[in-house]
């Protein structure tokens, strides 16, 4: 224990308007825990006062330490909020010498603090997309900026309602008039509360999505053949599900060469991965007119192929036409889309039981933001106040 004594002023800060008062109503000792010193956890204790401010009445008196009613100074605090970034909270509070209650209130603090004092970006590009939470049909709705790689808003559920109140509390005046397009993926509600909110704003598909709707017909395609396939095709499709579904350049080796060997016994399978996999040119071209052409020249392709599945993405595709070419004005960085939603499953993963939502979305924004960087960022988190002199 370290006991705290002032020297020198008389007077004491209230903590209600800031003022100075010499009139003390009682006092105290209050305990806070702090860094440790050696090897020793360290409690601070302070014979904290009671004022009565001329302009608040009854008030404590403020300490530069700590915050009004924590229980832990601030540069620990600080501590054992940026170790909860990294690992568990219950790990961290040992680490510490802490209670959990006391390490999850300090994390707490510390990303409020962090959220509250950092600049608010205004992206061109926001994403609107779902993730899946758990088991079963529970859907939570995701705001990001898709410029910076920053998760902004999360709500759960997946309605209209949701979507429109993130686009309207999560973002101030200023960001929504900055906001030139929203990739999302063919969620009617979504489409629905961009276009009422954001009537200036384009809508951008996510290439991963359309790209899960080419894939999902392939292996419709799939199915239908193995269905009616002979030996020959059995003993060579069976498990085969995983690699068909791969994008060529990702197969190597001899897995290509099962993949031929597969091809080569059914030329239907072939045409439809084939088809697939130039469904990548869609977001090459430079111009709408160019994105339509090739789309028709694909749908083209299809006639005498004797592919519904293929034909019935065919129309899909050009149904939402719109969306896709709006890629041509609007070059989202869908390699960030994807890497947001990485490290959101990721933050999913770890905190598997946490029903504190405004919790979550703060470690969200931490681990997307990715705010420490370099030495000087975290000496900037962990050295908060300046010295104190009163000689
Ligand atoms: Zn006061």
């Amino acid at each position: 224990m370290i006991h705290v004594e002032r020297r020198g002023i008389r007077r004491y800060t209230c903590s209600g308007c800031g003022g100075r008062t010499g009139r003390v109503r009682s006092v105290r000792d209050r305990t806070w825990d702090d860094l440790p010193w050696a090897a020793h956890h360290v409690t601070l204790v302070y014979p904290q006062r009671r004022l009565v401010c001329r302009h608040c009445g009854v008030r404590t008196e403020r300490v530069e330490f700590a915050d009004p009613k924590a229980r832990v100074t601030r540069r620990f605090r600080q501590l054992i909020g940026l170790d909860c970034q990294s690992m568990p909270t219950s790990h961290a509070a040992v680490r510490h010498g802490v209670s959990w209650g006391k390490a999850r209130r300090a994390e707490l603090t510390f990303l409020e603090h962090w959220d509250q004092t950092r600049r608010r970006q205004r992206p061109r590009h926001i994403g609107l997309d779902e993730i899946q939470r758990g088991k079963g049909q529970r859907f939570w709705t995701v705001l990001s900026d898709v410029v910076h790689g920053e998760v902004m808003g999360l709500r759960q559920d997946r309605t209209e309602e949701t979507a429109r109140t993130l686009l309207t509390t999560d973002l101030d005046a200023a960001q929504r008039g900055r906001i030139q397009a929203v990739c999302t993926d063919m969620h009617r509600p979504y489409l629905n509360a961009v276009t009422t909110e954001l009537p200036k704003a384009d809508v951008v598909f996510d290439k991963f999505h359309v790209l899960q709707h080419a894939s999902a017909a392939l292996d419709d395609v799939r199915r239908q053949e193995f269905f009616r396939a002979g030996a020959v095709m059995r003993t060579h499709g069976r498990g085969k599900r995983w690699l068909l579904l791969r994008r060529w350049k990702t197969v190597r080796g001899s897995k290509r060469r099962e993949l031929q060997q597969l091809f080569a016994v059914n030329r239907r399978l072939f045409k439809a991965y084939v088809l697939r996999e130039q469904l990548d040119r869609l977001w090459s071209y430079k111009t709408p007119p160019g994105v339509g052409n090739f789309l028709i020249a694909w749908v083209e392709a299809l006639r005498w192929q004797r592919l519904p599945e293929m034909e019935k993405l065919g129309a899909f595709l050009v149904r939402h036409l719109e969306g896709i070419a709006a890629y041509c004005f609007h070059p989202v960085r869908f390699g960030v889309v994807e890497s947001v939603n990485t490290t959101i499953k990721g933050v999913l993963r770890r905190a598997r039981g946490m029903r504190d939502e405004h919790m979550l979305l703060l470690k969200l924004k931490w681990a997307t933001a990715h705010p420490i960087r370099s030495a000087r960022d975290l000496a900037r988190f962990l050295d908060l106040q300046p010295v104190y002199s009163n000689r």
